[in-house]
């Protein structure tokens, strides 16, 4: 089985206390194995290695970014190996709110799970399409172009988690419904199945992100092809524990 995966996804939050904050609700909280349930927390660069030296073992960390290839004159960066060095085992790449608001194009994330995952990094690539791309219905036709770019460039699968963000369900409090993200993740499965083989289908873990909180989540998490979550809002809340326990 595909291990439950729930993502904590902090954005450009935060300041030392609230993250201390944070970190003693999540140490304290009493949740399921970490046989049943990977936990990884995003906190902004600026605050890894305080979470780090910090938070319990049995929960893990990711960087919500890196550049796309080694480290130089790329003033204002952050390489993947800075992030291997500093012991942080995954990195979020392909977020929407960098494809749009830093204008990202498909390629470029591509080439970034790429080097990433080449450096040793386990990364959580985002694909998720927008309002108006729903509403067109080109939902699949466009989160299938997202993961071709990744596919093309990436033949391993065992490090990759696979978000399906749907960018109008991202900070509105307007949740895909449980069957939507079904649908979105059944199809992402089967491309994944006929463009990377059935062993990547079956084993990837496809998470879904948008509005999830203590009170939606446990629906979300009953569908088949839903492996987890990717938390935005809800992730900096007491309700991040309801959602890490929503799949037991
Ligand atoms: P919200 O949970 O705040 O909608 O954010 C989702 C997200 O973008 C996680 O990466």
């Amino acid at each position: 089985g595909r291990k439950f995966f729930v993502g904590g996804n902090w954005k450009c939050n935060g300041t030392s206390d609230e993250v201390k904050k944070i970190v003693t609700l999540l140490n304290e909280a009493e949740v399921p194995s970490e046989d049943d349930v990977e936990v990884v927390v995003s906190p902004p660069f600026v605050f890894l290695r305080m979470v780090k030296s910090l938070l319990r073992p049995d929960f893990s960390i990711a960087a919500q970014n890196c550049w796309v290839r080694k480290g130089g004159a790329f003033t204002g960066e952050v390489s993947a190996e800075m992030l291997v060095n500093l012991g942080i085992p995954w990195v979020i790449l392909g977020h929407s709110e960098r494809r749009l608001l830093l204008n990202e194009s498909n390629e470029f994330v591509g080439d970034k799970v790429a080097y990433a995952l080449s450096q040793g990094l386990k990364v959580i690539a985002c694909v998720g399409e927008t309002l108006e791309q729903r509403e067109s219905g080109s939902t699949m036709a466009v989160v299938a172009v997202q993961t071709k770019a990744i596919a093309e460039r990436v033949l391993n699968w065992s490090n990759i988690v696979l978000a399906y963000e749907p960018v109008w369900a991202i900070g509105t409090g307007k949740v895909a419904t449980p069957a939507q993200a079904q649908e979105v993740h059944y199809e992402l499965r089967k491309w994944l199945h006929e463009n990377a083989g059935a062993e990547v289908a079956a084993t990837t873990r496809i998470i879904y992100g948008g509005s999830v909180n203590g009170a939606n989540c446990k629906e979300l998490a009953a569908k088949p092809d839903v492996d987890g979550f990717l938390v935005g809002g809800a992730s900096l809340k007491p309700e991040f524990i309801d959602i890490i326990k929503s799949s037991t």
